[in-house]
């Protein structure tokens, strides 16, 4: 059985197979209802509503309250809390029908930074993973990289930002803590929280906020997303030949995150998700084509993995960890036979860190031990069979 909320899954999980085993789709977009509740600062939210559409209701009820989660407003809230944070892959244990969540407070003014760097690139990014998650609470400072290609390849950055709070210190802020990225006050734009759901969600400055009623996607195209952690600082002269690399493989993006924050004061063991302190990033290897057929599609699949097998000495180990909103079948898959335990390691590990996984795999067997709910990368019910492999994998 699949799940379908928002029909995000960047596999496709929620409404193909990869084990050629027939399916059916519950597919539950008619319960996108929302309930803003300002008396507690609550909002109750089925699980087929969009993410746009949950921030346009916040909106629509106060200019000081938002909830924090995706950038893209087509992304479903079903398969992206149960993801991102907040639960363990919902799909392992059941059906989500609705989530209640808590507001966050915002100011009536916040800043969007539009920054375009093309020049000293290295140092910049170099710079960016020593501060980026220590800056401000306030401050959500991205950095993402590109191949442009204007007859000679070469790499262009961008560090899309937002800001809770007016313009006034920013200047004064990024002058003393992050001076190499050379801000300028004409690259910052104040305007409502709202206005930048939109702004971040690359529409039009202006566009009326119902567009984030539209649950169609702006474009459809071909992606293969990949992802990663970096917990470790990565040189300027590393950085070098990342981007050597990047040209070479043509149409290769790197996305870097930041954590820290609020991020990092949640134990990795309070909640499934376990990518807390001690990261400094999150990388996100976003491959984009247009061309159409299987040969296409081989050769850009083909470029991002060769990418990530790249990236291997400056990111985790052991196990290196990977993002589940990001999913990726080439990190694992798991075939629900006689070896589903050590099969769903594979992944697991990677998505929960090992102590988490362990837990998971408890919490599954007692709740679900035919392991009805499954799909190729769930969390698989372990036997008291099994527990020489989780020996095993601690002596490891
Ligand atoms: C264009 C695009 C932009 C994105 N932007 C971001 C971003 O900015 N930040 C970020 O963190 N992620 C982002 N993502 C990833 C996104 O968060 C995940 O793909 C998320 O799982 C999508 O949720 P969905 O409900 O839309 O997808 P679906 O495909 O419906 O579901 C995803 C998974 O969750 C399961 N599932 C869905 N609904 C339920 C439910 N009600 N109960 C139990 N299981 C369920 C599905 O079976 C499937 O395995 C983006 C993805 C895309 C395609």
């Amino acid at each position: 059985m699949k799940t379908r909320s928002g029909g995000h899954d960047f596999e496709g999980l929620s409404y193909t197979s990869y084990t050629n085993q027939p399916f059916v789709i519950v597919d539950i977009f008619n319960l996108r209802s929302i309930h803003i509740g300002m008396e507690h600062e609550t909002a109750w939210v089925q699980s087929s509503a969009t993410l746009g559409e949950l921030y346009y209701r916040i909106a629509d009820k106060s200019n000081t309250h938002a909830f924090p989660a995706g950038i893209c407003p087509t992304v479903g809230v079903g398969g992206h809390f149960s993801g991102g944070g907040y639960g363990g892959g919902g799909v392992s244990f059941g059906v989500v029908l609705s989530y209640k969540i808590k507001l966050v407070r915002v100011p009536p003014v916040v800043t969007v930074v539009n920054i375009k760097r093309v020049k000293n690139l290295s140092y910049i990014a170099h710079r960016w993973l020593q501060v980026a998650d220590k800056l401000y609470d306030k401050l959500f400072l991205r950095m993402m990289f590109r191949v442009v290609n204007n007859g000679e390849r070469t790499i262009q950055a961008e560090f899309p930002s937002l800001y809770l709070g007016n313009s006034t210190n920013l200047v004064t802020l990024f002058k003393k803590d992050f001076p190499e990225l050379g801000l300028e006050k004409s690259e910052f734009i104040e305007m409502s929280w709202i206005e930048s759901v939109l702004y971040d969600g690359s529409f039009p400055i202006g566009t009326p906020t119902t567009a984030l009623l539209n649950r169609k996607p702006q474009y459809l195209i071909p992606l293969k997303i990949k992802s990663d952690y970096v917990k470790t600082l990565i040189s300027q002269q590393n950085f070098e030949l990342i981007f050597e690399k990047m040209k070479e493989l043509e149409n290769q993006q790197l996305h870097f995150n930041p954590y820290g924050g609020q991020m990092s004061e949640i134990s990795e063991f309070s909640k499934p998700f376990p990518h807390r302190s001690g990261n400094t990033a999150k990388v996100q290897y976003v491959v984009i084509w247009e061309e159409l057929g299987v040969e296409a599609e081989i050769r850009y699949l083909n470029f991002t993995r060769v990418m990530y097998d790249y990236m291997t000495p400056f990111v985790s180990k052991n196990p290196r960890e990977a993002f589940l909103n990001y999913r990726d079948l080439d990190i694992g898959v798991n075939s629900h036979g006689k070896n589903a335990c050590a099969e769903g390691m594979v992944y697991g590990h990677k998505y929960f860190r090992k102590s988490n996984y362990k837990r998971l795999t408890m919490v599954k067997s007692r709740v679900d031990p035919e392991n009805f709910f499954r799909n190729e990368q769930s969390i698989p019910p372990c036997s008291s069979n099994d527990e020489s492999l989780f020996v095993a994998h601690s002596v490891i």
